[in-house]
């Protein structure tokens, strides 16, 4: 703190403005806040970990949604995916290492149709990107320090341009939450991060029309998160007459590879992060 309050000498007697100028005054004040959130204890980033809600970065109004599908660990719902193929809709795949070895011929099919689906980094061994001994995310365990996140992004980054051959440039944490300082180092590695705005199927638990009613509520510069790791969960029924809909309504399936993102509920700071190959 002392670093904070030795420049400017100045009396909480008399208003700022009357003691320095407002561009000073003004430093000052971010100076004391970002003071005050770092020395608060518990740290804020240790309470509250944020679920990214991002929709579709355009200037104008557009017909373009995204269809994003978890693997987190578990089978393949080959369901899903082979309807996908059959009405050529295109995906982006989150997968973790985990996923990728347990189900060859899940990644075989993927690899068959790198035209339709952009995989990207779903982490290693799904852990959830909060930080801090004893923290979890809907019973899962987070990472004990940051070294930990960055190993479960970056083995789950190897893992995919080993078995698929392309490197991603997204990554989304197990369960979608991330602590700030999270974000901030996912991002610093090079990886934007994969939100979305319209949950499909929560986790792979929600019966058909209950699929199909999320998604009639899809609109252009949507992002669609549902699962292809459940193939017993009805997310393949709920999906293919859904998104069937959603292509008559002249709405127009994009791969993240191809768009950038804006996140509508972070700093302003953090709102448009275009994908790295644009
Ligand atoms: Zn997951």
């Amino acid at each position: 703190m002392q670093l904070l309050l030795t420049p400017t000498k100045f009396s909480f007697c008399k208003p700022l403005r009357q003691q320095m100028p407002m561009a000073a005054a003004r430093r000052l004040l971010v100076r004391l806040a970002v003071g005050a959130l770092c020395c608060t204890y518990p740290p804020l980033w240790a309470q509250t970990p944020i679920e990214v809600h991002d929709v579709i970065a355009s200037a104008t109004p557009t017909r373009n949604i995204a269809l994003t599908l978890d693997a987190c660990s578990g089978a393949f719902d080959d369901d899903l995916i082979e309807f996908l193929i059959r009405n050529r809709i295109p995906a982006t795949l989150f997968a973790t290492k985990k996923w990728l070895l347990k189900n060859p011929q899940g990644v075989a099919i993927i690899k068959a149709h790198l035209d339709l689906f952009d995989v990207e980094d779903h982490g290693e061994n799904h852990i959830p990107a909060v930080i801090g001994a004893g923290r979890k995310v809907y019973g899962i365990a987070g990472e004990p320090d940051l070294l930990h996140l960055r190993q479960e992004v970056s083995e789950g980054a190897k893992a995919i341009t080993e078995m698929i051959g392309v490197p991603p440039h997204w990554y989304r944490g197990a369960t979608a939450e991330y602590d700030p300082q999270a974000i901030a180092e996912i991002e610093r590695m090079g990886f934007g991060i994969a939100g979305f705005s319209i949950n499909a199927d929560s986790g792979a638990t929600l019966r058909k029309p209950a699929v199909e009613e999320r998604l009639r509520h899809v609109k252009g510069g949507d992002v669609i998160i549902a699962h292809m790791n459940k193939p017993a969960s009805d997310t393949a029924e709920g999906l293919s007459t859904g998104l069937l809909q959603l292509l008559r309504n002249g709405l127009v399936f994009v791969r993240l590879d191809q768009v950038g993102l804006s996140a509508t509920n972070l700093p302003k700071e953090q709102l448009v992060r275009p994908s790295s190959n644009q």
